[in-house]
């Protein structure tokens, strides 16, 4: 117990401390990228030194990751409201559908006729479903047909959300430490992903877990409490 109490306070400081280190790194950043686009202007007219763009990929990718740090160290009183999760999936659904379909992934839906209330922050609810559905498209890079199945039911007074992928599924180190920040397989990757998914279903007492198996592919299944209607 003593234990849990330091690794929550020390997750807590870490937390402050990556909100408030991103926050500074924000507008240095903002401001190193705008002259590096001033400076290609006036000595590569035509953009054709690769060098800018080394530089600008790479100042592309620190912002990702601070934020996706702001993310991380976001206050977790989340304000909720009651809503059916059957239609926060169906519009994310709508929203990614034309960069799924750019990358040839087949989609199928399962949703039960049942209402599926949960309380939830919706667009903290849409990230936790951005973020699996892009682990899963980047898992399935290879998979022909690549195919995400989408589940959305009622069990045991929990609503369930589950995402299967058929991409290369994960080994057994990969299975343990997916949820701590900066752990990748991917060399473009952050390791922020599942940790920010996992801070947000924390904080609206939800429970997330993880199937995977590299010969099948991977299934991500999030609980929340059903509210009844
Ligand atoms: P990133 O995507 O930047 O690597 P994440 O925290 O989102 O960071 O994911 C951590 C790691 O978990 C990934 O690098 C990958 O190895 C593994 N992973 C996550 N989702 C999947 C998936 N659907 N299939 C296979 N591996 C996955």
């Amino acid at each position: 117990k003593v234990l849990e109490d330091i690794n929550t306070q020390r997750k807590e400081i870490i937390g402050l401390l990556a909100a408030n280190t991103a926050h500074e790194i924000k507008n240095p950043l903002t401001t190193i990228k705008g002259f590096v686009e001033l400076l290609e202007l006036e000595y590569d007219k035509e953009h054709k030194n690769q060098k800018f763009n080394i530089v600008k990929g790479e100042l592309e990718r620190i912002n990702l990751i601070v934020s996706q740090f702001l993310l991380l160290g976001k206050p977790t009183n989340v304000e909720v409201e009651t809503i059916d999760a059957r239609e926060i999936v169906r519009d994310i659904l709508i929203f990614l559908d034309y960069d799924l379909s750019m990358h040839n992934i087949r989609i199928v839906k399962q949703f039960t006729d049942e209402q599926t209330l949960i309380n939830v922050s919706v667009d903290q609810f849409k990230q936790v479903l951005i973020n699996l559905i892009q682990n899963a498209k980047d898992a399935m890079e290879n998979s022909q047909p690549a195919i995400l199945k989408i589940e959305v039911f009622n069990k045991d007074k929990k609503t369930i959300i589950s995402l299967s992928d058929n991409g290369i599924g994960m080994d057994e180190q990969t299975i343990n430490e997916l949820f701590n920040p900066f752990y990748t397989t991917k060399l473009h990757g952050t390791g922020l992903g599942l940790p920010i998914t996992k801070s947000i279903i924390d904080a609206h007492h939800g429970t997330i877990e993880v199937i995977s198996d590299q010969t099948i592919g991977t299934e991500f299944r999030i609980a929340f409490d059903n509210v009844k209607a």
